[in-house]
């Protein structure tokens, strides 16, 4: 059975802009990079806390599924580091649907769901034809595992920043979404959805086909209501400052 205490040994990070996971770069050793068109992805050698090295291939996709799908793609053959990726990680900011999460509150997707995805008649709403499913699902026991042990890190390290770790469903389309309309009507038409966002489910969708295990964790930027633009914009300056202080927790955590 899937184990955490596999150690990975390539773990390739994205995130939608150099915010996210820019920083990552000043902590890594023997840095080569690539580019593929406008875009450029990052790898080199990152020393955990137990002194293990561990190599990372990091990039940032820009805005929306299309750029997330073709930024998870050419990481997983970007050729840099002869050692396969084993595990495939989003990160970055979201807005929060579910009321219960509160800006700076982090939240581990359990499943994801693209709420733009309507084939109908042809399939149900929102069911990803490649797929025939409308969830996108995590290996679980890493996820359990992933929750559990970032849970207690979390505490133990005091990150005062960020507020409650969350597990549960995220909802991705190529819309920022910023009226309260919209997220009621998300949220009606898509039970339990906690967050929103514009990239993770294109993200999980390549990783899941290509059978590389994955996860998507995002930190809660806005309301995705009416302020949601303006919140965004004042929490990524700050939340800049801190996005590594995560992407290190998570990694030791996955170690
Ligand atoms: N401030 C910008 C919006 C950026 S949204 C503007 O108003 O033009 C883009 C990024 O943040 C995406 O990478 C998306 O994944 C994430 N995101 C954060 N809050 C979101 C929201 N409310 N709806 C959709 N995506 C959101």
């Amino acid at each position: 059975m899937a184990n955490i205490k596999k150690s990975y040994s390539h773990i390739g990070i994205l995130s939608a802009m150099p915010e996210e996971v820019g920083i990552i770069l000043d902590n890594l050793e023997s840095v080569s990079s690539v580019k593929f068109g406008d875009l450029e992805l990052f790898s080199g050698k990152f020393v955990l806390d137990n002194s293990r090295e561990i190599l990372l291939t990091i990039g940032w996709s820009g805005w929306g599924k299309v750029s997330s799908a073709r930024a998870t793609t050419r990481l997983l053959t970007s050729g840099l580091n002869s050692t396969p990726i084993d595990l495939l990680i989003f990160t970055g900011v979201a807005g929060a649907v579910d009321p219960k999460l509160k800006m700076w509150d982090i939240i581990l997707a359990d499943s994801l769901i693209q709420h733009d995805m309507d084939a109908r008649p042809i399939f149900d709403r929102f069911v990803i034809p490649a797929l025939n499913n409308k969830k996108i699902i995590p290996n679980m026991d890493l996820i359990d595992k992933t929750f559990n042990q970032l849970n207690k890190k979390l505490s133990h390290l005091k990150l005062s920043k960020f507020g409650n770790l969350h597990k549960g469903l995220i909802a991705t389309g190529d819309m920022f979404v910023s009226n309260t309309t919209k997220l009621h009507q998300l949220s009606k038409d898509i039970s339990g959805l906690y967050a929103v966002e514009m990239e993770g489910a294109a993200f999980a969708q390549v990783a899941f086909q290509e059978k590389v295990k994955w996860l998507v964790l995002r930190i809660i930027s806005d309301g995705a209501n009416e302020s949601a633009s303006s919140d965004f914009d004042n929490f990524l300056t700050e939340y800049k400052s801190y996005s590594f202080e995560l992407i290190r927790c998570l990694l030791n955590v996955l170690a």
